[in-house]
């Protein structure tokens, strides 16, 4: 086997920008993945997919300061730059990786923010107020220092990835914005970065999510379409978790919520904490497979 080539990361937004203008000189697409690190199997699907559609793909590493409110784990997110790097140079794919520091995302004087609008208020909305807009906004930067024809997004982050699509429509970004399928462990539970901080104990009570996204799953595949019903399934096993933020069924497009009866395709998501930690996933009914069947 052939050793990889190791990646040395661009830290420089012009040496970035003359990277991805040459690409698209000689006539290459650009897609472009973005991440807070401390990568997984996750992450490299979501390059392995854009390296599908692109001949470079850019991956930006960058732990966004606009996106966490007082008194989340900014500070304490991992970072992991090292082993990121070691990981993306398996892929086997062309992949410039971009670490930008925060002043040249955030120039001296900053005072531009993108905001999406219903969207931004529901779900997660409530409880990270100013997150998505910290989201949109260097979401947006990066769009326009990368220039990519296509960008891929987990759907682990449904929410993230619904506003993103909505703002790159409302901008006129000519970016096709990908959802990738949420890769999960071996017993259901949603890959994240933040999984590494749950203490054994609750890694098992973690398991609450994915059982109560697979109940609802298999209660709407078995053709339940109350809302009611359907809630009441997710929510069943979610006592195990130490608090909840929101078991929500919601317009899949809109994210908007439903009716007493619910439609074909409808997204269920899940926001809760164990310990200090708190974990989201969801499940598109009508699109996605059920959690306890892994996407692996
Ligand atoms: P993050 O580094 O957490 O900001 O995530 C970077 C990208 O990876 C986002 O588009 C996430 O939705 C995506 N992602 C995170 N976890 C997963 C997963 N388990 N499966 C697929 N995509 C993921």
């Amino acid at each position: 086997m052939v050793a990889p080539v190791p990646i040395h990361p661009i830290t420089d937004t012009t040496a970035l920008r003359a990277r991805t203008d040459r690409a698209r000189q000689d006539g290459q697409r650009v897609g472009f993945v973005p991440t807070m690190g401390a990568l997984h199997e996750g992450h490299l699907a979501l390059v392995a997919h854009a390296a599908e559609r692109a001949e470079l793909v850019v991956v930006s590493i960058f732990v966004n300061p606009t996106q966490f409110g007082p008194g989340e784990d900014f500070e304490r997110y991992p970072r992991t730059l090292d082993a990121d790097l070691a990981r993306l140079a398996q892929v086997g794919a062309p992949v410039v990786v971009f670490t930008p520091s925060a002043r040249d995302m955030y120039p001296p004087g900053d005072d531009t923010r993108v905001s999406v609008g219903a969207m931004s208020q529901v779900l997660c909305g409530p409880h990270r107020p100013g997150h998505f807009e910290g989201v949109a906004t260097v979401v947006s930067k990066f769009f326009n220092l990368v220039g990519p024809c296509v960008a891929v997004f987990g759907k682990k982050d449904y929410q993230q990835l619904q506003i993103v699509r909505r703002m790159a429509l409302d901008l006129l970004m000519p970016i096709e914005v990908i959802g990738h399928p949420t890769l999960r462990e071996a017993d259901g539970l949603a890959k994240s970065s933040r999984n590494r901080f749950l203490a054994p104990a609750d890694r098992q009570r973690a398991l609450a999510i994915s059982t109560g996204l697979a109940a609802v799953h298999a209660a709407f595949s078995a053709g339940e379409r109350r809302l009611a019903v359907l809630t009441a399934a997710l929510r069943a096993p979610l006592s195990q978790l130490d608090s909840l933020d929101y078991a929500l069924l919601s317009d899949a497009d809109s994210l908007q919520p439903l009716d007493e009866r619910v439609g074909e395709r409808v997204v269920a998501a899940v926001a809760g904490r164990l310990g200090s930690t708190r974990l989201i996933d969801n499940v598109v009914l009508g699109e996605d497979p059920s959690p306890h069947v892994s996407s692996r």
